[in-house]
C-alpha cells in the first residue's frame, strides 16, 4: 500500500444513510469510502473502489464502540385480564334462587 493521498477528519466526510458509509470526494470523481463496521474495528483506511488512492480518517474509535445492532427492540405487550366477578355473582344468586325455589316437603292431610 502507498502513502495515504490524504488525511481527512471523519467531522469533514459526508454520511450515506442508504449506503450506511461515510464518503469524501476522490479525484478520480468517484469517491473514498468507509463503513461504521469498519470504524468500529479501528480501521482508519477508506478506498476508492475506483482507483488505487486511499485515505486515512482520522476519528475516536471510541464513538463507534456502542454502535447499535439494526436488531429492533421487541416490545413487551402486557396483557392484563381482566377478571370480572359477573360469574361469581351469578353463580351466588343461582344458589339463592335455588334455595328459595327449593320446596319443603308438603305433608298432604290424608282424609280418612
Ligand atoms: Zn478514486
Amino acid at each position: 500500500m502507498g502513502a495515504y493521498y490524504d488525511e481527512i477528519e471523519i467531522e469533514d466526510m459526508a454520511w450515506d444513510a442508504e449506503k450506511r458509509v461515510y464518503h469524501y470526494p476522490c479525484p478520480c470523481g468517484d469517491r473514498f469510502e468507509i463503513s461504521r463496521s469498519q470504524l468500529k474495528n479501528y480501521e482508519d483506511v477508506a478506498t476508492c473502489p475506483s482507483c488505487s488512492l486511499i485515505i486515512r480518517v482520522i476519528y475516536d474509535p471510541l464513538d463507534f464502540e456502542d454502535e447499535p445492532s439494526d436488531d429492533e427492540e421487541e416490545e413487551e405487550e402486557e396483557e392484563e385480564e381482566e377478571e370480572s366477578e359477573s360469574d361469581d355473582e351469578q353463580f351466588v344468586d343461582a344458589l339463592e334462587k335455588l334455595s328459595i325455589e327449593e320446596k319443603e316437603p308438603v305433608l298432604v292431610a290424608a282424609t280418612a
